[in-house]
């Protein structure tokens, strides 16, 4: 018993990251590890019915906000802090973000004078086109990934193709969860940041940087800090840990935004275990950033 929601499509055969050989992988409910790298691959792979219904509405509310005014604001203020950063590392020259939402990434590097442009399923606005990295020209100088590679059905050849569009110099930044992190081992199957099966690859971070360095890129930056989501994957780890079906993130997103049904019981209780819980995930979260690796990490991939 997983809670997982139920899903069909084909086994995958290659890691979706490496692209070695799944059999003799271990299989756990949802997905299968390589053999080779240690990354997961989501299994079954879903089909695109699978998809749509995963995503469906919640995820990308018509109305735009997915958790009121005070949280989106928090995922706004962290977009700019990271296009300060692109802005900092990447050469002179247009950005690609993959994976762009509603383009706050995009307005924040617009508003340090850089020319960025995005991909995005259901795009909303101009700048923001449905398609891959496959689909775009290049070159760009940085192409970034926030929370987007782990989404794609492939990974590996979607960096290989990264290099490709790449201008030379040109920086790739990814932020994923990291499945080599405590918090994927102490929770296993209803960890948070396996989002089965939205996340089509669970990424270890050696695995991450073994495969840019592969591929042509010197690294740079490495994080557990950076890209965030590191307190909330301890935090909602314990409170649906608790007995009465209590979801701390889904209680945090606004009512159109939820993906399953709360009464406002199981509501107003995930979020009292949520506070009561939150010094034990900081004393967690705290400890497990200064063993070097978290739930989440982030990497900054020079093409040389
Ligand atoms: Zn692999």
């Amino acid at each position: 018993m997983t809670g997982f929601p139920d899903w069909t499509g084909e086994t995958p055969v290659n890691c979706a990251w490496c692209a070695a050989p799944l059999s003799g992988g271990v299989r756990r409910p949802g997905r299968t590890e390589c053999p080779a790298c240690g990354s997961a691959t989501t299994d079954p792979m879903p089909d695109q019915q699978s998809l749509d219904a995963a995503y469906g509405d919640w995820y990308w509310p018509s109305s735009g906000t997915r958790f009121g005014a005070i949280g989106d604001r928090l995922l706004r203020r962290a977009r700019a802090s990271m296009a300060s950063r692109i802005n900092e590392v990447a050469p002179a020259g247009p950005i690609l973000d993959v994976g762009a939402g509603e383009g706050t990434l995009i307005d924040a590097l617009e508003e340090l004078g850089r020319e960025a442009s995005g991909l995005e399923r259901l795009p909303s606005r101009e700048d923001i086109r449905d398609g891959t990295v496959f689909d775009v020209e290049g070159p760009y100088a940085a192409i970034v990934f926030w929370h987007s590679l782990e989404h794609l059905p492939d990974s590996g050849a979607t960096i290989t193709e990264v290099a490709r569009k790449l201008a030379p110099g040109g920086v790739v930044f990814i932020a994923v969860p990291d499945l080599a992190s405590r918090q994927a081992q102490r929770f296993g199957d209803r960890w948070l940041h396996l989002d089965l099966p939205r996340h089509l690859v669970h990424l270890r971070s050696d695995a991450l940087v073994a495969g840019l360095k592969e591929r042509g890129f010197e690294i740079g930056e490495v994080s557990p800090v950076r890209a965030g989501q590191v307190v909330i994957g301890w935090l909602d780890g314990f409170v649906t840990g608790l007995p009465g079906g209590l979801n701390l993130y889904q209680a945090l997103r606004r009512k159109s935004a939820r993906r399953i049904r709360m009464s406002p019981a199981q509501r107003l209780a995930s979020i009292v275990a949520g506070v009561v819980l939150f010094p034990l995930a900081l004393v967690c979260a705290a400890a497990e950033i200064r063993s070097g690796r978290s739930g989440t990490v982030y990497v900054e991939g020079r093409l040389v």
